[in-house]
C-alpha cells in the first residue's frame, strides 16, 4: 500500500510499467534519456519497546481507531546517524523521554505498508510528554502484554520470549465475532463455523492451521472451505464428525491432527463449537494432563453436553 507516482517526478511524463533489464517490471519513466525509475524499496521504519518504571508504553496515533496501541515508531531520518540513534530520536520526540538503547531485538517485515520495522529495547525514565503525533498511551506490565501477530506486534512478542515471559493469547474483536468463539490457550482457539471472511481474519490473527470437525453435507458448512484456506496459507485438515454418533476412531484422528500441528497455532472449528469443545475437553484431559476441572470451564462455557456427547465423554474417560 505504498504512495506510488504517476507522473516522473523528475521531467514529468506519465510513467508506465516496463521491463529494467533482468528484473520484474516496473514502474518507470519512459523518456530513456530521464531513466527515472520507481524501485518501490521497502521504507525503514525504527520501533521501540520503550520500558518505562517497569512497564512497557504502548501508544495510539492521532490517526488510529480506538483501543488501537502499538509500539513507539517513526520513519529513521536521512540525518539519523544510525538506526539505535533514530528510535531515541523517535522516543523524545513521541514521549519526551531520554532514552537508552538496552537491546536490539529484530527487524520485521511490514508488506502491507511496504516497511522494514527494525525494532530495539529503550529503557526511559522521567516524565512523559506526548508529542503530538499521539493522542494517548497506556502502562502495561510485561507480563500482561497480548502481542497482536503483526508489524510491531511480533517484536513485541519476541521481546517478550526474550525475557522468558510467555506472551498472552491476542484476542480481537472479529476473532470475538465468530460462532461461539472460545480461546483456550496461546496456542489454541475454538469456534463454530466462520464465515469465508472470518477465515480471512483467522489467518491475519495468527493462526496457522486450521481443522473442521462439520460434515461436507451440513447446513452450516462453508462451501470451498479447503481452497479458501489454501488461498490463506493455513494448513488445513477436514475430519467429519457425524453429530449423532461422534467416534472413538474420530476421536483419536483428532488426537493424531492435534499432535501433528504441535507447536503451531491451531484455529478449530465445527457448526457451534460443541463437537469441537468436547474433542477439546477431551483432549487437554487425556493428552496433556490438564486438570479436568480447568478444561471443563471450557467445555461449559459453550453447552451442557446432550445425552449423546455426555455419553461420549464418559466412554472415552473410561479408557
Ligand atoms: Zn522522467
Amino acid at each position: 500500500m505504498s504512495q506510488t507516482f504517476k507522473y516522473c517526478p523528475r521531467c514529468t511524463k506519465p510513467l508506465a510499467m516496463g521491463a529494467v533489464d533482468e528484473g520484474p517490471p516496473r514502474l518507470r519513466c519512459p523518456d530513456q534519456a530521464c531513466g527515472f525509475v520507481h524501485w518501490d524499496n521497502p521504507v525503514p521504519v525504527v520501533a521501540a519497546v520503550v520500558e518505562h518504571e517497569g512497564a512497557v508504553i504502548l501508544a495510539r496515533n492521532r490517526l488510529w481507531p480506538p483501543k488501537m496501541f502499538a509500539l513507539i515508531t517513526g520513519f529513521l531520518e536521512k540525518d539519523d546517524p544510525d538506526p539505535a540513534s533514530g528510535v531515541l530520536r523517535e522516543v523524545d520526540e513521541e514521549l519526551g523521554l531520554k532514552g537508552r538503547i538496552a537491546g536490539f531485538i529484530g527487524h520485521y517485515p511490514f508488506e502491507r505498508m511496504n516497511q522494514i520495522i527494525i525494532a530495539y529495547h529503550v529503557v526511559a525514565a522521567g516524565a512523559i510528554v506526548l508529542g503530538e503525533e499521539l493522542l494517548e498511551y497506556k502502562r502495561v506490565p510485561p507480563a500482561e502484554l497480548r502481542p497482536w501477530p503483526a508489524a510491531t506486534g511480533l517484536a513485541l512478542r519476541d521481546w517478550m520470549l526474550g525475557r522468558g515471559l510467555t506472551p498472552l493469547p491476542y484476542e480481537n474483536e472479529a476473532l470475538k465475532a465468530i460462532k461461539n468463539f472460545r480461546l483456550i490457550d496461546d496456542k489454541l482457539a475454538t469456534a463454530g463455523q466462520p464465515t469465508a471472511e472470518q477465515i480471512r481474519i483467522v489467518r491475519a490473527s495468527g493462526y496457522q492451521a486450521l481443522i473442521n470437525l462439520l460434515p461436507a453435507d451440513s447446513r452450516s458448512a462453508v462451501a470451498a472451505e479447503a481452497a479458501l484456506a489454501a488461498e490463506q496459507g493455513l494448513r488445513y485438515h477436514h475430519l467429519p464428525v457425524a453429530w449423532e454418533a461422534p467416534r472413538a476412531e474420530d476421536f483419536a484422528r483428532f488426537c493424531a491432527l492435534m499432535q501433528e500441528e504441535a507447536g503451531r497455532r491451531v484455529f478449530v472449528h465445527c457448526a457451534a463449537n460443541k463437537r469441537v469443545s468436547v474433542f477439546v475437553f477431551l483432549y487437554r484431559v487425556l493428552k496433556l494432563g490438564v486438570e479436568r476441572e480447568v478444561a471443563q470451564r471450557d467445555l461449559l462455557a459453550v453447552w451442557e453436553p446432550d445425552a449423546v456427547w455426555s455419553g461420549f465423554i464418559a466412554e472415552s474417560l473410561k479408557t
